[in-house]
């Protein structure tokens, strides 16, 4: 991966020394994947607060609990052939380093119950590698039978956050979150357990994802588990999305690649790369869904995932802000998918448990200086798919979010050099993140086994500071 100046410079000799006088950030090199990587690497500590806690503290040690069964989950290789070494105490040898902490607060029924997990897990943190992960299960405070009960689901939720605050060395700390209706050995629970350990979550960190059902296949092979799919990315000529496109190629999915005639020449050879095919289209066009759906139909025989990822950002004060600048932005990010949505959902070759992911924005979220067109319009996205997840649904399908930090790519390149140093610092990893890192989210997502996350937001921001 190629690293920015400022990288570089507090990595030299001197860069290095001035920084830790001066405490500037100092972000280490992310581990990213690498095909046949094991999801894991180095041994896992499961920990667990309330019933089941296997330090023989805060719970009754129900032998049935749900940290036994992720252990269960691990010690079967989550999945597949490979070995995983699951510890249960903290107590190891000298020189140990985690690979991961998993802290199951499923039981919990109490904030009193949290102490000694938490404390554990603190315990634990100087040892962990390098790029390792802390990921916690918890239940939703949305379905708590007790204020006691979503105290702590909620507390949880907020301890994880200033965990991932505190790690250092590209390490990060993310949360299942399970509705009622989800169980922690459920297929979705176990394809979020293998995303959020393995380095494919690099640029994911302090974040809930919530899982609603058990709905999902588990794929035969994990490394392909989109083989038989048929995957359209718009915007897909360069930067994020030719990098989505990659990924869906990789995970065995046959790819359209849209983007708008200027592109072509790169186009095709995104599309080429990966043996996909490449339409010319601008999303904008009223009949733009319909062309993708018979573009997919007669080249590939149907149409199963669609990644919203064209998008363009116009941005002015407000008070400088003009018809043409707001309009544009409106229409491509987000009118163009409502409309293209309705011509998929309303054709019947997008029936069979089909998958929609859209590229929102930590500006959808927070906000930012400049961007109250393109706010709108990623603040839209994230409506938008909160509302079409029943839809989705009665067809076995999803429709879920994500949403981007700083990814450096051209679209970064063009913010001012002081403002996009901060803002690509500025996040608990001290880096922007690569385009590859949103486009594995998005491939989590879009995979049949987490049927079961559906209407959801996934931040891919390496925990921005900064707004909400
Ligand atoms: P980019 O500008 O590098 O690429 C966007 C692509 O979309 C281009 O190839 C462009 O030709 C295409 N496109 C634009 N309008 C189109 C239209 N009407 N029809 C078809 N294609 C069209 O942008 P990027 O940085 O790769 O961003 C991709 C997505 O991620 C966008 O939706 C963006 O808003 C979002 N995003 C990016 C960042 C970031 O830091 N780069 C952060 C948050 C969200």
């Amino acid at each position: 991966m190629p690293q920015d100046r400022y990288t570089s410079f507090v990595k030299s000799g001197f860069g290095k020394k001035l920084a830790k006088k001066l405490g500037l950030p100092q972000p280490v090199q992310l581990r990213r994947h690498t095909p046949g990587a094991p999801p894991v690497t180095g041994p896992v500590l499961v920990l667990s607060a309330g019933a089941g806690n296997a330090a023989g503290t805060g719970g009754t040690g129900s032998a049935a609990s749900d940290a036994d069964a992720v252990a269960g989950l691990l010690l079967n290789g989550l999945g597949s052939d490979e070995t995983i070494d699951v510890r249960r105490s903290p107590h190891t040898a000298e020189g140990t380093r985690w690979g991961a902490v998993i802290v199951v607060t499923t039981q919990a029924e109490h904030p009193r119950d949290l102490s000694d997990a938490m404390l554990a897990l603190g315990g634990t943190l100087r040892a962990l590698a390098s790029s390792g992960r802390v990921v916690f299960v918890s239940r939703d405070a949305a379905d708590a039978s007790s204020p006691a009960q979503a105290a702590v689901r909620q507390g949880v939720v907020s301890a994880m956050r200033s965990v991932a605050k505190e790690l250092r060395n590209g390490a990060t700390a993310n949360a299942l979150v399970l509705r009622d209706d989800a169980t922690v050995t459920g297929t979705p629970a176990l394809a979020a357990l293998r995303f959020l350990l393995s380095a494919k979550s690099a640029f994911v960190d302090g974040q809930p994802v919530t899982i609603s059902s058990d709905t999902g296949h588990v794929p035969q092979d994990w490394e392909k588990p989109l083989a038989g799919k048929v995957a359209v990315v718009t915007g897909a000529a360069q930067g994020i999305g030719a990098s989505i496109a990659a990924t869906l190629a990789r995970d065995g999915a046959r790819v359209v690649a849209v983007d708008v005639p200027a592109a072509g020449e790169s186009l095709s050879k995104v599309a080429n790369k990966i043996s996909g095919t490449a339409l010319q289209l601008d999303i904008t066009s009223p009949d733009a869904g319909k062309r993708i759906i018979d573009h997919a139909v007669e080249r590939h025989g149907g149409i199963d995932i669609v990644i919203h990822n064209a998008g363009i950002t116009r941005d002015k004060l407000l008070a400088n802000m003009d018809n043409a600048r707001w309009d544009s932005v409106i229409d491509v990010n987000i009118s163009a998918q409502l409309a293209m949505n309705e011509q998929f959902l309303a054709s019947d070759r997008f029936r069979d448990a089909p998958r929609i992911v859209s590229l929102a924005s930590t500006s959808g979220i927070a906000g930012n200086r400049g961007q109250t067109n393109y706010g709108a319009s990623k603040g839209g996205v994230i409506g938008m798919v909160a509302a079409s997840a029943r839809a989705l649904a009665e067809h076995g399908g999803t429709i879920n979010a994500v949403a981007p930090g700083f990814i450096e790519t051209a679209m970064t390149t063009k913010i001012p050099l002081a403002t996009r140093e901060v803002a690509r610092r500025l996040n608990a990893l001290q880096q922007g993140g690569q385009p590859v890192d949103v486009a594995e989210t998005i491939a989590f997502l879009a995979s049949p086994a987490t049927g079961g996350i559906n209407g959801e937001v996934v931040r891919v921001c390496g925990q921005n500071m900064v707004g909400a």
